[in-house]
């Protein structure tokens, strides 16, 4: 079995009901954090998850929605620990350079806390680990997978597969429809896609946000990205604009329009269950 919760299904644009990009991926007891955006760590409380408990956090693109929040997953973790307890962090080239800067910014709170507590006497332990494609060296019973996405210009991103227990599911991130990331899904279960509504940005009077549609999937992108790779379930998240929570409906019939599949269209904290492949 493999569990998906969407932590956040927020985007850049502040929402009192949406945390920003955040998805939870669980399965034979490990728990892997796919982004980290604004409030990750509160709706990581909400699906009763420790940050001391993540196996890896992997990063998907190098957005700031999609990390804003990773000095806290860092800085909780290590005060939430008793010994040194390395975060594994997975990210496209470039992360290593976010981390160190993230890093240089809590170098005053670190040095607070190891002079406060006898205890502590050692800094934030993270692992950082750069990757475009391939299968990740993890010591778990996860396979992850990376393949490139699409995201131009945000270069490079990156979408991630796992498999477990039997169950499939991707990650895919910011994308428009690319090769890598069909390459990702094809054989896999479940698809969780990041989404926008280009039939309502594109009418909007706001160039700023109408740049947003050249580098995002539309909804109905995302469903023929799960159609082709004949998938069972496509999850829709990061939605803009946003609908109110509870509705969604048309987003699910628009998806529906090209896949054949289960498709989740859900707030904050739902959970997906994926079940072996029979
Ligand atoms: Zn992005
Ligand atoms: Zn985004």
């Amino acid at each position: 079995m493999l569990t998906i919760t969407l932590l956040g299904t927020g985007s850049p644009l502040p929402d009192p009901n949406r945390a920003g990009p955040a998805t939870l991926v669980q399965g034979a007891g490990e728990s892997y954090l796919v982004d980290a955006g604004r409030g990750v760590l509160m709706r990581l409380a909400g699906a009763g998850v420790a940050p001391s408990q993540l196996d890896a956090v992997l990063l998907t693109h190098l957005h700031s929605d999609h990390f804003t929040d990773l000095n806290d997953v860092i800085t909780t973790r290590w005060i939430g620990t008793f010994e040194p307890t390395p975060l594994r962090i997975i990210g496209p080239p470039g992360t290593a350079g976010v981390v160190d800067a993230i890093m240089a910014s809590l170098g005053p709170d670190v040095a607070y806390r190891i002079a406060h507590h006898d205890d502590l006497d050692y800094e934030p332990p993270v692992e950082v680990t750069e990757v475009e494609s391939g299968v990740i060296d993890l010591p778990g019973a996860t396979t992850i997978t990376v393949a490139p996405t699409d995201h131009r210009p945000v270069e490079p991103s990156i979408g991630f597969r796992f498999d477990v227990d039997g169950a499939s599911a991707v990650t895919a991130g910011d994308t428009v429809p690319c090769a890598g990331l069909d390459r990702l899904c094809a054989g896999a279960q479940a698809l969780v896609h990041t989404a926008i509504r280009k039939d309502i940005i594109a009418d909007l009077p706001i160039q700023r946000i109408v740049d947003v549609l050249d580098y995002h999937s539309s909804v109905e992108e995302a469903a023929q990205t799960a159609a082709r790779a004949g998938m069972e379930t496509l999850v829709l998240t990061h939605y803009v604009p946003a609908f109110a929570v509870g509705e969604g409906d048309d987003w699910r019939d628009l998806a529906g329009a090209h896949f054949d599949g289960t498709v989740v269209v859900g707030d904050d904290l739902h959970q997906v269950e994926i079940a072996p492949a029979s």
